[in-house]
């Protein structure tokens, strides 16, 4: 018999990019296959823009994948693009699980404080300024579901291909990229290239864009660690999101897959390498018990703020955490905000300034999912 993989057959640890050959023209060359890229294409598709993607790398991996947690405004873009409910779907770990956020000494350890599930709908200061539930799901399964859609729609997504060169003439700008495996060369012409490659942006580089803010003083690690069977004793439903505070080690623990989760280690010094084994008991330590724990990836991450000086110099424009990037927890949203109030603008100036045949008829996008009327509170944010 089969083996059963790590995410109980929710398997999306590893999102593969196509690699449809880039286009020669079209009429938004979007450069980064992160969500905030991909949202765009989403957002730009429906508005009948012709968009393309390319991303130098191939695939993206759950075990590297930031946001986990989404704002109720999030919810509410991606049930505009009616992609919600695919969203909601696409379960990492189990989902019968226990959704809230539980304040505790460890998985394993008590209580502190009930945590209230923040919510914009039902209590609280922010009551009633949306009708989302906010949403707890890997950054990889929006990447996932948008590819899906786009690949329904035929939108040219090409993985392996790198931005390295950009020029700009008065009417469009002509990007140079080139495939990461052979080395050839293309150059693409479009009306207007999006720069939605990161935080370290070559983009925002070739454009000439500075940025400005404040540096981390200090370094974090996110790990993912992969746990033996322990279903005995973390019993049938664990809390899936929890905030730790104990003597060895705070910070969150969140299960990414049914025998993987995330946990944060550090402030560290920036000099400073942790050993594997210091790295494993801080893990051991927000688990309350030896759970057989191996490490499987540390990612260096900074509590820090950058924003590009503009979001726009000419046809090149930035969105996503290419323009900016702060604490993580809660920048996909802002990047996501981005791309909502930058497609409407785009699709407006394309429609006036390119030939009709070039941009198709505008289709509405304010369309609510059908089946999400008995969904479910899904998690918190
Ligand atoms: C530990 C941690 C936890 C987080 N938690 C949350 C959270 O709970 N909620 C939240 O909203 N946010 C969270 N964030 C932030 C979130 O992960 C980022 O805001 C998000 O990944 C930004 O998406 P993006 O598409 O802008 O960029 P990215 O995801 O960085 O994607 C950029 C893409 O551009 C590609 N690229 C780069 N250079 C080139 C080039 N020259 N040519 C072609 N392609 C290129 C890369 O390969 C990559 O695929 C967290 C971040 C961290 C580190």
């Amino acid at each position: 018999m089969a083996e059963l993989p790590v995410t109980g057959g929710r398997d999306v640890h590893t999102v593969r990019f196509p690699a449809i050959p880039p286009p020669q023209s079209v009429d938004v060359l979007i450069v980064g296959t992160g969500p905030v890229g991909l949202a765009t294409a989403v957002e730009l598709t429906a508005r009948g823009v012709r968009a393309a993607v390319v991303d130098r790398a191939r695939a993206a991996t759950l075990v590297r994948a930031g946001a986990t947690g989404h704002t109720p405004r999030v919810v509410e873009h991606l049930r505009r693009w009616r992609l919600l409910q695919r969203v909601r779907d696409a379960w990492t770990y189990p989902p019968e699980w226990n959704q809230d956020t539980k304040l505790v000494t460890s998985l394993a350890g008590h209580e502190l404080v009930p945590a209230p599930r923040p919510s914009f709908t039902g209590r609280g200061p922010l009551a009633g300024h949306s009708s989302g539930e906010a949403l707890r799901r890997p950054q990889t399964v929006f990447q996932q579901v948008f590819l899906e859609h786009l690949a329904e729609e035929g939108v040219s997504i090409s993985g392996g291909w790198a931005l390295t060169s950009l020029h700009e003439d008065p009417d469009t700008v002509l990007a140079e990229i080139v495939d990461v495996d052979s080395g050839e060369r293309r150059t693409v012409r479009a009306a207007y290239l999006l720069g939605t490659d990161g935080g370290s942006s070559t983009t925002r580089r070739l454009a000439g864009i500075d940025r400005e803010g404040e540096h981390a003083g200090e370094k974090r690690l996110r790990l993912v660690v992969r746990t033996g069977d322990v279903s005995d004793r973390m019993g049938a439903a664990p809390s899936a999101t929890n905030i730790v505070v104990n003597a060895e080690a705070s910070g969150f623990l969140a299960a990414i897959s049914s025998r993987e989760w995330r946990v944060y280690a550090g402030p560290y010094p920036l000099g400073h390498e942790p050993e594997e084994a210091e790295l494993l008991a801080v893990a051991r330590a927000v688990f309350g018990f030896d759970p057989g724990l191996e490490l499987v990836s540390a990612t260096t991450f900074h509590h820090a703020t950058r924003i590009a000086e503009t979001f726009r110099r000419g046809r090149v424009l930035l969105a996503g955490d290419a323009a900016h990037v702060r604490t993580p927890g809660g920048n996909l949203g802002e990047g996501i905000g981005d791309v909502v109030n930058l497609g409407w603008k785009l699709a407006a100036v394309l429609a006036v300034t390119r030939p009709a045949a070039t941009v198709a008829q505008v289709r509405p996008t304010t369309v609510s999912e059908p089946s999400e009327s008995g969904a479910s509170r899904l998690g918190a944010a």
